[in-house]
């Protein structure tokens, strides 16, 4: 089997726990014919952006140095490494002298978000509810010239229609569940869906408990039925085609029986079993894997 995720918080926490950290090694490619991993430069609230986008950066080049992943292009998701590309989490905590097209163009950021759950000043997250700002603007359309593809994920629902009216591209969740399912300011209300699938966009279903079911599952079962009421939600809204994984692993609580990618194997074929391999496979790969060879 194959996979695409197109969220772990792994750079993050490598950068701020060098000595525990051993995902890559501890979670061997073994067992996948294909793998792609979208890798975000997490830039925490309470931190120095820059310098943290520094850092996860300069690891990031050391992981690809060190051949445990290479740098996605078309052809590298087939074979035995890790296909890798960055993306942004919180933008707004960069100086304002890197919120520019060269910038994200020089170092090959896929998708970009505003903000992470708050304030800053390119927009309000979605506990906070700010608006898109005008330097928030500027910001989009610098995306647009280098290429990188706004991530409502953490946007508030405000930010998410201001958005929708100013810019007329796709856009994606690299990180998010549906909110009729569980209502959650992270998740996402089924209008919000449609009009991202509309654009073509891509919704990356998320593993951290708090966000999948209300009751944290305290089996394998459990977690699967929960995975499940989202999966059938995107699907009955028309997703099919823009279903992905969003895994969130690194920064947050994994679901019971899925701690780690080397769960994501048996929930394959949890996924085959209640929906069948055309999904299975959409959710798992070939969405992500045919969004990006069409967009980059
Ligand atoms: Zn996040």
């Amino acid at each position: 089997m194959r996979y695409a995720d197109l969220h772990c918080d792994a750079l993050w926490r490598a950068s701020l726990h060098p000595e525990e950290f051993s995902r890559l090694e501890s979670e061997p490619f073994s067992g996948f014919d294909g793998r792609i991993q979208a890798f975000a430069l997490f830039l925490s609230e309470d931190a120095d952006g820059n310098a943290l986008f520094d850092a996860q950066l300069a690891l990031f080049h050391r992981w690809l140095d060190e051949g445990n992943l290479t740098l996605w292009d078309e052809k590298n998701g087939k074979y035995n490494k890790t296909a890798a590309f960055l993306t942004i989490e919180n933008a707004g905590k960069l100086s304002h002298d890197r919120w520019n097209a060269e910038f994200l163009w020089k170092h090959g950021i896929r998708f970009a978000s505003l903000t992470w759950n708050g304030e800053n000043p390119l927009a309000g997250g979605c506990e906070t509810g700010g608006p898109i700002r005008e330097a928030g603007f500027h910001f989009v359309k610098a995306m647009r010239e280098a290429g990188t593809i706004p991530d409502v994920s953490h946007l508030s629902e405000k930010g998410f229609y201001q958005l929708a009216d100013a810019y007329d591209g796709v856009f994606v969740a690299t990180h998010s569940n549906a909110a009729s399912v569980l209502p959650h300011k992270r998740n996402l209300s089924d209008d919000q869906l449609k009009i991202l699938f509309a654009r073509g966009g891509l919704v990356g279903l998320n593993l951290h408990a708090p966000f999948v079911s209300e009751k944290t599952p305290c089996s394998r079962k459990e977690s699967i039925e929960a995975l499940n009421r989202h999966l059938k939600h995107l699907l009955d809204l028309g997703g099919a085609e823009h279903l992905a994984l969003g895994c969130d692993y690194d920064g947050g609580t994994p679901l019971f029986g899925l701690s780690g990618v080397k769960d994501l194997a048996i929930y394959y074929d949890d996924v085959l079993k209640y929906f069948g391999t055309a999904v299975a496979d959409r959710l798992f790969y070939d969405n992500v894997s045919e969004f990006l060879s069409r967009r980059f």
